[in-house]
């Protein structure tokens, strides 16, 4: 068996070695030579810009984003390389977010698979297609854990959950990151955006965030933990305001929180001129100051902008920035550089790309997992092409291929798209009729005078599919909605449809979590497809046609209303929580009655209490039963292990894939805590009419939280514990964790 030792260690895992190469280069280097490395310039599709090559010989620049032309990267790496006096290679950077030229789903749609191995294969695929561009720095994963789907980023996201998001966000670091960073294959990841920006207020993109510490550390610093820990080799930065001080100029998160306390000794990178807009926000008064801010938080690159460029050298000559701190800050820059294997191997060799073709097979397997079954009354699905003869699609995003791509898919490959119609046609061969209406131009239009046509092809099928939701533009960033239904006139077109008394089943494609009361009672199923990316298609006709059944379950809560926001399933229980009882029916409300009538308790008289659609749901074709849950032992000690089991069977007719889930609720805290969290998740495949016992370790550190003085601790007393199919599971049990001392 092969050992590794400090001597037999690759050179970018040789970590001593490395810092003895940062220490003898950092002592080569210019202030100038300093701050160009800390300055990221932007490239350009097709060519190297005049100024970069200028900046590149002078040393002036640390990284290039947006540059994917593999020559014209090959060529900036060989100027900085061989025409600037150290020769120091260069990151090249760019947001491959799902997926490079194969696009997987969107973050969140691949969040809804629960599935760690099918989210570290896509960001592997994205990793190995960016690297043979010559890209070897990637600004993802987004972790930032929200509860507001009126947020456009809500679609680069991996959901509500904590728990749930950090197990993903490691598993899209290990993804892009391999074993070794020097692998040709291999590119750095960036755990973005620190730290918040979830939180924006009403979903409006880029707004003011107020978190109190307990929350920040207890839900949105969890994935970036967990990402540190998993050894993520970079950080952004957040664009959003933080309790009075911008992300980008805080001491608290940048210093107290990375280096302090998780000693990250990696490259935090401002986000898109975060640094200057200091002074918009109203925090510094120009971008000297900006630059001040950033550098003495720990900002060590800025991103497109140039207060770092024209302003730190004279910071430091003028003792205001000690140079102490620009060295700690360019360490960071030359030891990813170091651990990427930069200096040993720069160049992409162009001769020698391999473009794999599991690239679509693991993003079939992804949209596959992704889509979530929201609703299938009847069992309607899966349709049976033997007993089918007419099929009506319907819809603006049935032969989409660009939109199904979603967000922040700047070098997807739409042309490798293969679309819900064409997969359609291709399943069903020439035995079934399949007729097809764009019906409306685009998820926008509000002219119902272009339904006529589908709404007789649907009368003539035995089946109506419609393709809905909201095309890729309308998530992602800057891109919020106030009114998250269906836009335009897409309730309309499935009410009209519906008339027909041709069963309708919908499949909706969009960025986020849409309100679907108003059309809920007028389709027979819905698949929620989020976008889906290049295999939407193949993944969307196997799942209507049974060739697999749906596995999916929502990361995120699903509002009847918007007014719900923010709607999760981990929310604190509050002196006066609802009931089922205490719930009254809103068009029953007596005018006349007195206030306290009806009970007191938490909820919106016209919404209730809960979502349309609860954090961890999603039908299957089959039919599961969680039963017996068990505790092995009703008291531990802390540092001890308890197990807690249930018994899961398929009572349906067909095989399929359950995601069992484990949650718990701390019933007394030195701080509050949620009336449920989630804490572990199990993939299980059953076969009809088979049972297995599933079983969750839960040691008491993982039940630890940050208490009143934000230390990290568990606290003796009395837990619930509880397994099933989604966060409102009842089969619960309870233990009980006592104080030795
Ligand atoms: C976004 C980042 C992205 C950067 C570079 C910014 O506007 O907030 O997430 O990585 O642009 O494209």
């Amino acid at each position: 068996m092969a050992t590794m030792s400090a001597t037999t260690a690759t050179p970018s895992k040789d970590l001593a070695s490395i810092e003895k190469r940062v220490t003898a280069l950092l002592s080569k280097m210019t202030l100038a030579e300093k701050v160009g490395q800390m300055s990221q310039r932007d490239g350009n599709d097709g060519f190297a810009p005049d100024y970069l090559v200028d900046a590149l010989r002078a040393g002036r620049v640390g990284s290039v984003i947006n540059a994917v032309d593999v020559d014209v990267i090959n060529e900036l790496q060989r100027i900085a390389i061989e025409e600037s006096r150290l020769g120091i290679p260069l990151l090249i950077g760019r947001d491959v977010i799902h997926g490079f030229k194969t696009i997987m789903p969107i973050p969140l749609g691949q969040a809804a698979s629960w599935n760690v191995d099918v989210v570290r294969d896509g960001a592997s695929i994205a990793a190995r297609e960016a690297a043979a561009n010559g890209i070897n720095w990637t600004f993802a994963p987004m972790i930032d854990i929200t509860r507001d789907p009126r947020w456009g980023r809500i679609a680069e996201s991996l959901g509500e959950d904590p728990f749930l998001a950090s197990k993903l966000a490691v598993a899209m670091v290990q993804g892009f990151q391999g074993d070794d960073l020097a692998d040709d294959s291999t590119i750095a990841a960036t755990a973005k955006h620190f730290a918040g920006y979830g939180a924006s207020e009403s979903g409006k993109d880029y707004n003011t965030t107020n978190i109190p510490e307990n929350e920040l550390r207890n839900v949105h610093l969890q994935t970036f933990n967990a990402a540190v820990d998993a050894g993520v080799a970079t950080l952004m930065t957040s664009f959003s305001d933080l309790d009075g001080i911008p992300a980008t100029a805080s001491q608290f998160l940048l210093q107290q929180v990375l280096r302090d306390e998780w000693q990250f000794d990696g490259v935090v990178v401002s986000d898109w001129d975060s640094i200057r807009q200091l002074s918009i926000h109203g925090l510094t008064e120009n971008d000297r100051e900006s630059a001040f801010e950033a550098v003495t938080a720990g900002v060590n690159m800025e991103m497109h902008g140039d207060a770092y460029r024209k302003h730190l050298e004279d910071l430091v000559n003028e003792g205001h920035v000690p140079l102490a701190r620009v060295d700690e800050m360019v360490a960071s820059i030359l030891r990813t550089k170091f651990r990427l294997g930069l200096f040993e191997s720069p160049y992409v060799d162009t001769s020698a790309i391999v473009n794999g073709n599991d690239a679509l097979a693991v993003a079939k397997r992804a949209a596959l997992e992704s889509v979530v079954l929201l609703k299938n009354d009847a069992a309607v699905l899966p349709l049976s092409a033997d007993t089918i003869n007419s099929i009506a699609v319907i819809g603006p995003l049935a032969d989409a291929p660009y939109e199904q791509l979603g967000t922040w898919t700047f070098d997807g490959d739409p042309a490798l798209s293969v679309t819900g119609l064409q997969a359609i046609i291709d399943f069903v061969g020439d035995g079934v009729n399949v007729t097809y209406e764009r019906a409306m131009e685009t998820s926008r239009s509000r002219d119902t005078a272009t339904f006529h046509d589908a709404v007789e092809k649907a009368r003539d099928a035995d089946v109506a599919v419609l393709f809905l939701g909201e095309e890729a533009i309308l998530s992602g960033e800057a891109h919020s909605r106030a009114n998250i239904d269906l836009p335009g006139a897409q309730a309309e077109l499935v009410r009209q449809v519906r008339a027909t008394g041709t069963p309708v089943i919908a499949v909706i494609m969009a960025g986020r979590p849409l309100t679907l009361l108003n059309i809920l009672d007028d389709v027979d199923a819905i698949l929620y497809a989020w976008h889906p990316g290049t295999m939407g298609g193949p993944a969307i006709a196997d799942l209507l046609f049974g060739v697999e059944s749906p596995s999916g379950k929502l990361p995120v809560s699903f509002p009847r209303l918007v007014g719900q926001v923010p709607i999760y399933y981990a929310h604190k229980n509050t002196g006066k929580p609802p009931t089922p009882d205490t719930v009254v029916e809103f068009d029953d409300i007596d005018t006349r009655a007195p206030q306290t009538s009806f009970g007191m308790t938490a909820y919106h008289l016209d919404a209730g209490y809960k979502p349309l659609f609860e954090f961890g749901y999603g039908l299957s074709y089959t039919e599961f039963t969680y039963e017996n849950i068990r505790v092995d032992k009703g008291e531990i000690g802390l540092g001890d292990t308890v197990t807690i089991s249930a018994k899961l069977t398929n009572i349906g007719k067909i095989k399929g894939v359950e995601i069992a889930q484990l949650y718990i609720r701390d019933l007394v805290g030195n701080v509050t805590r949620p009336v449920k969290e989630l804490r572990g998740f199990k993939r299980v495949r059953l076969d009809p009419g088979q049972t297995a016992t599933i079983d969750f370790q839960l040691h008491t550190d993982d039940l630890a939280f940050y208490g009143r003085n934000m230390q990290l601790m568990t606290e003796p007393g009395k837990f619930h514990a509880w397994i099933g199919g989604s966060s409102e599971t009842d089969l619960r049990t309870e233990f009980r964790i006592v104080d030795q001392d």
